[in-house]
């Protein structure tokens, strides 16, 4: 049987959607739209959060693989839709409404499009403490899920950023002996300190100075009174902030997330504005590549269905 091609994407004057922001979230979401037979455009910077890992872990059948290349995969699958384009390029404004919004690229080129998806994930503040920037991603860590197994027994450390460090301690201690460094955060209280006693972390009062490692592994972190406590990763909880100013620009409502602001999205991830959709980092408040990827696909299939069923209501 022949089939009828979708829509052509050569220079169409209005898309039905764009997406901004191409990597798990956004790629997921283009795929259903893409599949709907619907022209999407996908623009991307480039710069997925977790770029400075050599490996992503978790991801269904994709573990271990790079993360770079579980991007590139997923790019060359939707290359392959007549209705897709994929534009590597930064939006720096996004602007109108539902049915008739325009995109401006850095480049000086602009895309108008019916509806919207904001993938844009979440840019993360590292505390500022020598040797640790550069270690993110490799000893220094979010995660244990994501990067935990891989130094299971080994000696590991939870650099306290705010209240939360305590649970992640008490996690943390089942993958390795543990050490919760306070750096400054208040002593937790006598029952959170029976708990941390009882699961094996070890509380350490005095200020980290610095990480040190050959290269980018870890060895010790330097204590502000001259000791040096051997550790083999780090893990710590970052203030996260939005990747990009859009999601304000556009009006849409935020909610207070436990480690920053979150885009407020319903269980279809539609933003509070009418055509605009949200999905991954940027719209929820736990965070890894499955989840960002299972938001994309919701966003992008409530994206097409409302395409199909404004028309009808229009009608
Ligand atoms: C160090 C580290 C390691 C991690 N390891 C794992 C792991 O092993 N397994 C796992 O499941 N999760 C892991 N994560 C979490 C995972 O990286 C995120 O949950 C996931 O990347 C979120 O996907 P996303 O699509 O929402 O956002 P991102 O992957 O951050 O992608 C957002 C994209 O939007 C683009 N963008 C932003 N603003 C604009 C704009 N204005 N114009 C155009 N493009 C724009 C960015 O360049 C980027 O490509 C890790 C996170 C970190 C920090």
């Amino acid at each position: 049987m022949q089939l009828e091609a979708p829509r052509p994407l050569l220079a169409p004057k209005q898309l039905d959607a764009v997406v901004i922001g191409g990597s798990y979230a956004g790629l997921s979401a283009a795929m259903q739209i893409a599949r709907g037979r619907r022209a999407v455009a996908v623009i991307d910077a480039g710069r997925p959060r977790n770029r400075f890992a050599a490996a992503s872990h978790g991801f269904f059948g994709q573990d271990g693989v790079a993360p770079a290349a579980m991007i590139a995969a997923a790019r060359e699958k939707l290359a392959a839709y007549p209705n897709v384009r994929l534009v590597a390029d930064e939006t720096v404004d996004a602007s109108g409404q539902d049915g008739a919004f325009t995109v401006e690229l850095a480049s000086g080129s602009t895309l108008k499009a019916s509806k919207l998806v904001l993938a844009t994930g979440v840019a993360d503040t590292l505390p500022d403490m020598p040797g640790l920037a550069e270690r993110w991603g490799v000893s220094v860590l979010h995660c244990p899920y994501c990067h935990g197994y891989e130094f299971g027994g080994a000696p590991l450390g939870v650099l306290a950023t705010s209240p939360h460090c305590v649970e992640k301690a008490l996690m943390i201690s089942e993958w390795g002996p543990t050490t919760l460094l306070l750096n400054g955060q208040p002593m937790p209280h006598e029952g959170m300190l029976a708990k941390l006693a009882w699961r094996g972390v070890t509380v350490e009062q005095a200020p980290v100075q610095a990480l040190e490692g050959e290269g980018q592994a870890l060895d010790a972190v330097m204590l502000a009174d001259g000791r040096r406590l051997a550790l083999t990763a780090l893990y710590l909880t970052p203030r996260m902030a939005m990747a990009s100013p859009l999601a304000e620009r556009l009006g849409c409502a935020f909610e207070d997330g436990p480690f920053g602001r979150i885009i407020a999205t319903n269980a279809m991830k539609a933003t509070s504005i009418a055509g605009v959709f949200a999905a991954g980092d940027a719209a929820r408040t736990t965070h890894n590549a499955t989840w960002a990827s299972a938001d994309g696909v919701t966003a992008g299939a409530a994206l097409h269905r409302s395409l199909i069923f404004e028309g009808l209501d229009a009608a």
